[in-house]
């Protein structure tokens, strides 16, 4: 038994409601999709999304990366010696971690349907689900609660808001969201290194004064500037989580040290795939950092790797995997804010 083929292709998806950020609008998800067969055509797929914003990948480059020298260490050898693969992915380039978590991802797929079980159960886990946040997209006061009421109605009991492109409004937008919604909900800030420290320290003290209930506040400061985010970190009550700062075991190692924030949003993308964020939890519940699982804006293939994670390992509070749920007929069922994950075998999706 041996890895014949390696490939792959850009995948677009329509959304069926653009979403809107204070950065960008997107109406369409991109990806390279790999897919990995072994010589009895048994196939495994991942996924790279296009985030040229986080971790200055492209879908070219990682194109190249993975039909290049990801290809060349995996070609001829063994599908279910999963570990010895993943080693040789990881030290094959430096970098190109979009490009890895995408091979990672297609060689658990593949293991796991080999072996005829799903992700989730070749990982440990027997939950056939997992539950998830739902972004607003940026927006006005009245298109933001119309938006929250729609979600609430729809059973999302985790908002994700997005804020830091105006300060002064932000404030008041969450206001009628909490009012709006009640205080079941809970309300979590994503401000993509929207502040300087000391605006972040005065508007997150404002939202507190508030009594807004805020269950966290995502990458305040700058990604680069870790003394930015502890200053943040130390200033506030709200938990701070590190998301844009947080790539690697490294970046992760380096903000613990620094008591730079008290939670990470883990990403397949940022990390390099499935294996590599389990070592994150590991690290993170050493520390008694909380961890969350998020992903990129990418397709059903993605979310359902991580949603496979989150549903084998578990997370510290409620993870943000609500990408598919943005895609026209998403090939993932959202029931309630839960993603119901395919009975498998691997995935239990197709390209
Ligand atoms: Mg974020």
């Amino acid at each position: 038994m041996s890895i014949a083929e390696v490939s792959t292709h850009i995948a677009r998806l329509p959304l069926h409601t653009p979403f809107v950020t204070a950065l960008r609008t997107a109406t369409h998800v991109e990806s390279v999709v790999v897919t990995v067969t072994d010589d009895q055509g048994v196939t495994g797929i991942g996924e790279a999304p296009q985030v040229w914003r986080v971790t200055g990948e492209s879908l070219d480059g990682a194109r190249a990366c993975v039909d290049g020298p990801l290809r060349d260490v995996l070609l001829g050898t063994d599908p279910d010696d999963l570990n010895t693969l993943l080693d040789r992915v990881e030290t094959a380039v430096v970098g190109n971690r979009g490009a890895k978590a995408a091979v990672d991802i297609a060689l658990h797929d593949l293991a796991a349907r080999r072996l005829g079980v799903s992700v989730t159960r070749l990982l440990g886990g027997t939950a056939t689900g997992a539950t998830t946040d739902v972004t607003l997209s940026a927006g006005g006061t009245d298109a933001l609660v119309s938006a929250a009421l729609d979600r609430v109605g729809e059973g999302f009991t985790v908002l994700k808001i997005k804020v830091g492109a105006d300060p002064a409004g932000d404030t008041e937008r969450i206001k009628a969201v909490r009012a709006a919604v009640g205080d079941d909900i809970a309300l979590r800030l994503d401000a993509n290194q929207g502040w300087n420290p000391k605006q972040a320290v005065a508007i997150i003290g404002r939202f507190e004064d508030a009594g807004l209930g805020i269950e966290f506040v995502e990458q305040p400061t700058p990604a680069h500037d870790l003394d930015a985010l502890a200053y943040v970190t130390e200033r506030t009550l709200t938990p701070i989580m590190a998301d844009e700062s947080a790539h690697t075991m490294r970046d992760a190692v380096e903000i613990i040290r620094r008591r730079a924030a008290d939670m990470i949003n883990v990403k397949l993308a940022k990390c390099g795939g499935l294996r590599p964020a389990r070592a994150l939890f590991t690290l993170a519940r050493a520390h008694d950092m909380g961890y969350i699982v998020g992903s990129m804006m990418e397709s059903h293939i993605g979310v359902a790797a991580a949603a496979s994670l989150v549903a084998a390992c578990g997370t510290t509070a409620v993870s943000d995997l609500d990408a598919a749920w943005w895609l026209t007929a998403p090939p993932l069922t959202y029931d309630k804010g839960r993603i119901v994950l395919p009975s498998g075998p691997g995935l239990g999706v197709t390209a």
